[in-house]
Parts: structure tokens; sequence; C-alpha cells
């Protein structure tokens, strides 16, 4: 197995306007084989167990792990394979889905803020604010005048939580066509999945290309230093899972987490 010191580097978004999906291949592996990743997911979580309890103990810093991809692209599998080991007192999950009732009264942000873990806390959105430029912007669900706004407005709420201490990580989750058609037939296959199949998906599927062009878009505009994309090939449920919680653990390490000190010299204490 190889090793992937690299990983966070590799899958960054950067260079801007020059981004572009169709140069990753969602089957990639980045040279490392699966023999031996389980051991090393496994040695991952307890890491981001430890990191996450230096986080909690420290309260002074959040951190925001969005998740973002398209139908079937592993949001779910994400989130319980590597948050696995976390202790479940410090992590939030929120999913975000259509809006309603008081969502709908208000800027689409709102609820998104709300929703930012506290101090001491691991936030994971499934879906995000990126839905407000992605399935808005595929279906005109407001006009272009609005949702080409977002972008900046995305980037400035994303520097307020990073000058806030809260850092933000993003990952897109990247299946290939080929593989989504895989997943669905595996859904209506298994009566234990059947559940999270809706026709909605299939429509959805259809607008593949507009997708990818938003994404695009959304990758080249809102990869910030303060806030970095990953684009995480996903075919491979394996790779998938070690490459999300690689980059987990850089990003908290880059955190340099300190314990407080203890309350009171406590020193003198004395125990019957
Ligand atoms: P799921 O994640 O499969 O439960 O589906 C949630 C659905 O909510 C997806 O189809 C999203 O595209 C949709 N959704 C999430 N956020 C928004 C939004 N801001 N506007 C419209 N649809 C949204
Ligand atoms: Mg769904």
């Amino acid at each position: 197995m190889g090793k992937m010191p690299h990983l966070a580097h590799e899958l960054a978004v950067t260079g801007g306007a020059r981004f572009k999906l169709a140069n990753i291949d969602p089957a990639g592996t980045h040279g490392v084989e699966k023999d031996g990743s389980e051991e090393r997911l496994e040695k991952n979580c307890k890491r981001l167990s430890v990191l996450q309890y230096q986080l909690y103990a420290e309260s002074q810093r959040a951190l925001l792990v969005v998740l973002q991809g398209i139908d079937a692209g592993g949001k779910d599998g994400t989130i319980s394979h590597v948050m696995t080991g976390m202790n479940p007192q410090g992590v939030t999950v929120t999913p975000f889905k259509v809006p309603e009732g008081a969502e709908t009264r208000h800027d689409y942000l709102w609820r998104v803020h709300n929703a930012v873990p506290e101090y001491g806390k691991i936030g994971i959105f499934n879906r995000s604010h990126y839905e407000d430029v992605l399935v808005v912007r595929v279906h005109n669900l407001v006009p272009q005048a609005v949702w080409s706004k977002r972008y900046q407005q995305i980037n400035d709420f994303e520097r307020m939580l990073s000058e806030n201490r809260v850092h933000v990580v993003k990952f897109l989750l990247y299946i290939g066509k080929e593989e989504q058609a895989k997943r669905f037939r595996a859904r209506l296959d298994d009566k234990t999945k059947s559940w999270k199949f809706s026709e909605a998906d299939v429509k959805e599927r259809g607008y593949w290309d507009q997708y990818i062009e938003a994404y695009n878009d959304a990758l080249r505009k809102c990869s910030t230093p303060q806030a970095p994309w990953y684009v995480i090939p996903a075919n491979k449920k394996w790779f998938r899972n070690l490459a999300v919680s690689e980059i987990l653990i850089h990003t908290l390490e880059g955190m340099k987490m300190k314990f407080p000190k203890a309350p009171a010299d406590l020193s003198h204490i004395q125990f019957e």
C-alpha cells in the first residue's frame, strides 16, 4: 500500500478558471493500492477521534466539513465510514433539503449559518449552500442575475467564518455517470437500499452535463485558501473514505490544537 502524504495537495482544487472536472478520473486512486486500505482507514479513524477530542477540549475553534456530490455519490456512506469513532457529543450532521417553511422566508444563507458548528465541534453538512448555485442554477429556480452573485457572497461568508475561527473544508465526491447507473441499479435491486431511490434521481441524471458545468463554476470560483475544495475520485469507496480521512487529518493537524491548562494549580490536592 502506497503512502499518501500528498493527497491533500493532489486533490485540492487550484488553478482557478483552468480547473475542469473532465480532467479528473472518478475511478482514479492516485497510486494508492487497495491492499491494506482497510487497516489504514481504521488507523485514520482512531487518529481522527484523538484530534476531535483535542478540538473539543480546546473549544476555541470549529471545523465545518461540506459534503457535496451528485445523487448516489456517497455522501451518506462517507459520513458513516469516516466519522465512525468520533464522539457523538462533538459532531453535528446537518442535511440540507429543498428549503421549506421559515427557510423560504429568509436569504439562502440563513439556514446554513444557523447550522455552523459551535467552537469545539465538527459540523458536517450533507449538501450545503452550494445547492444554491447547483440545483438552483440547473433548474433556473432563481434568475441568473441572482445566482451569479452568490459565488462572491459564498466566498465572503466562508471568509467571515474562517476569520471567526470556523475552519472550512469542502469535498466533492465525484463519481462517473456509469458508476451512478450501477449504484441506482443496486438501490433498486436491494430492499435495504431501495428506500433511498426516488424517481427524481432519474430526472436529475438527465441534467448530468448541466450539473458538471455548475460544479465546474463553483469549484473554480469558490476554492480559496481559507475554504478549499477537494475533488475526491469516488467510484471506489475504499479510496473515497481513505482520501477524505487523510484530508481531514491534514486539516485538523494544521490547526495545531492545544489542551487548555488545568483551571488552577492542582498539585496540592490530596485524595484520602
Ligand atoms: P437528498 O440529499 O437525496 O435527501 O435530497 C435532497 C434534495 O434537496 C436534493 O435533490 C437537493 O438538490 C435538494 N436541495 C437541497 N438544497 C436545495 C436548495 N437550496 N434549493 C433547492 N433544492 C435543494
Ligand atoms: Mg437522494
